[in-house]
């Protein structure tokens, strides 16, 4: 089960900051095509162990935090 901070995440726009359980795992860059780029960040709940990513780009203002099936241990 989702702790109460990660279920707040669910749907959330990625301008929202990680919740304190949340560490860094990883990123990487990422490419949107010939002109845009930006980089993917995954994220592990230090709570519920529940997996995260989110895309930060400028060309992807609307992208929302995602579950993530990345293995990241
Ligand atoms: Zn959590």
């Amino acid at each position: 089960m989702p702790c109460p901070d990660c279920l707040a995440l669910e749907g959330a726009n990625v301008s929202v900051s990680p919740h304190a359980n949340l560490l860094l795992h990883s990123d990487a860059g990422i490419n949107f095509g010939a002109t845009a780029s930006g980089h993917v960040e995954y994220y592990v709940c230090n709570a519920c162990k529940t997996k995260w990513e989110r895309i930060r780009a400028r060309s992807e203002p609307e992208a929302e935090w995602r579950h993530t099936e990345k293995e990241l241990e």
